[in-house]
């Protein structure tokens, strides 16, 4: 496949933020209802136009429609459903009490759209993760400019489309193209800039985002680790190990990336993987290579890199339990099962993101915490089992962006969770309220009353009197 990359003037660029900086403080004034309009028409685009999406996302990387319709679009019509049925109370300033040295003062927290936000996203679900985003800033009150990947030309180009035709050019403008169109982008003081991608990319963005003191969303990657406890359940897990690792050909960034599994289970758990995955993935004839429920390598460099790593893990020992058919000229990468893989392999140092699965066996609980907490922080973190106690050992003991038990990757799609990394898998939340606020300045307004305030009592001089207020009220603490 060919990327054709579309290239905008650079004056198109600057120009269309300057535009917006002047539009936004008509914005600033919006109702809550003006805001519920927009998020309404982009949900009878979304609505009226899935077909169009999922063929997008066929030709860039044969996506099955049923994947589109269950992670690229229900997840948007989520969010817009959240949003629609939550934004009065999200956006209404809320009361707060006054502490016992604020007595006689009112204030609330208002919530105030931060401005003109830049969105950046990745290719891997490259409709969810630039509309989703996109509904958090509309419904927050923002004007947007969204730079999709280049690398799901088809995809990009249609939302593009889609925002020329629900959003007028004040509200909401993308920009197609690659690394040069997003750099050039980053060097405008944008309000906010919520990026999507790989951890490398998201400290340039965060060193760009520095020049101007913009506030960031970093939603980033790294490698999940899925535990396996001996009282888990082998079959059921490997089902659900199976499905969130290989739907869209491994490429997400919540995909269980390795497992440890307790030396006990891992033999039951490669023979269930063994029967799952093509029972899963297989088709009518159980060939996954002739299934249309299998999706493909986005492209040939991806293709390369992930061909190269099952080679690498191959030349230090790994043994391939099960799949790695592969088919360059089709980017077809059949799902792969490892074991007996060295911790000095690639698949073992660098995050997958293809359908290639490690497994590694543990005999003690410490010594998976210890591994856990001698890497970066992932952003998600899954455990099979049933024993509360290791499970809460696990929970408290690591760090993560999020944890998931007894199922993997779920937790994205849970509305009142808030969703991200952290340190290295990411700085902030998104999804519901957490998106809302992401794109929100929490501004406290505190009312003071006139005539006589209790801090009156402490003004100088400081005369033994004010003095003797000010030791009295510090013992209240
Ligand atoms: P990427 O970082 O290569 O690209 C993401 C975006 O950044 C693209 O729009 C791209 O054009 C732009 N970009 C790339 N290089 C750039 C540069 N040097 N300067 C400025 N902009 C640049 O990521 P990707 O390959 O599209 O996606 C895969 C990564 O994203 C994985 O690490 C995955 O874990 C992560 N991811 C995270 C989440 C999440 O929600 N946390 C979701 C999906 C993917």
């Amino acid at each position: 496949m060919t990327i054709i990359e579309k290239k905008p003037l650079l004056s198109e660029i600057s120009n269309t933020f300057q535009q917006k900086h002047g539009v936004f403080k008509s914005f600033r004034l919006e109702s809550v209802a003006e805001r519920k309009t927009r998020l309404r028409k982009l949900r009878t685009w979304v609505k009226a136009n899935q077909q169009a999406i999922r063929e997008a996302m066929h030709a860039d990387f044969r996506k099955p429609a049923a994947e589109v319709d269950t992670t690229e679009i229900l997840p948007v019509l989520d969010e817009i459903k959240q949003a629609l049925d939550n934004l009065d109370r999200w956006a209404q300033a809320k009361k707060v009490d006054a502490s016992l040295t604020m007595l006689g003062t009112r204030s609330v927290i208002m919530y105030e759209p931060k401005g003109v936000c830049l969105i950046v996203s990745p290719w891997n679900y490259p409709f969810n993760l630039s509309a989703g985003p996109l509904v958090s800033a509309l419904a927050a009150g923002n004007v947007v400019i969204l730079k999709p990947s280049e690398m799901t030309p088809h995809t990009s180009a249609l939302i593009s489309r889609m925002c020329r035709e629900v959003f007028t050019q004040n509200e909401v403008s993308v920009f197609e193209g690659g690394t040069d169109v997003s750099q050039e982008l980053l060097k405008l003081p944008f309000d906010h800039i919520f990026f999507t991608g790989s951890p490398s990319v998201g400290k340039i963005v965060m060193r760009a985002a520095a020049e101007n003191l913009a506030s960031v969303t970093l939603e980033l990657g790294g490698k999940s680790p899925t535990i396996v406890l001996p009282s888990a359940n082998a079959k059921e897990a490997a089902q659900r190990i199976a499905v969130t690792k290989f739907i869209n050909n491994g490429q997400t960034c919540i995909a269980p990336d390795y497992v440890l599994a307790h030396e006990s289970i891992a033999g039951y758990l490669i023979k269930h993987l063994k029967e799952q995955i093509p029972a899963l993935f297989g088709g009518t004839d159980k060939k996954i290579s002739n299934s249309p429920d299998y999706a493909r390598i986005v492209n040939e460099k991806h293709f390369s890199r992930l061909s190269d790593m099952l080679r690498d893990a191959e030349s230090k020992g790994a043994t391939v339990e099960t799949g790695g058919q592969l088919d360059f000229s089709q980017r077809f990468f059949e799902p792969v099962v490892l074991s007996n893989v060295s911790h000095a392999s690639r698949v073992m140092e660098e995050e997958i993101f293809g359908p290639i699965l490690p497994i590694l066996t543990y005999q003690s609980l410490d010594e998976i915490i210890q591994y856990i907490n001698a890497r970066p922080k992932p952003l998600a973190l899954y455990v099979f089992g049933t024993r509360q106690a290791e499970i809460t050992r696990i929970k408290k003991e690591t760090s993560s962006g999020t944890v998931c038990v007894n199922d993997c990757a779920i937790q994205f799609l849970h509305p009142n969770l808030p969703f991200g990394g952290v340190n290295t898998s990411g700085i902030g939340k998104s999804h519901g309220y957490y998106g809302f606020l992401a794109f929100s300045n929490e501004k406290p307004v505190l009312r003071q009353r006139t005539g006589l305030t209790a801090f009156r009592f402490f003004y100088p001089p400081y005369t033994p009197g004010v003095q003797r207020m000010i030791g009295w009220v510090l013992k209240l603490f």
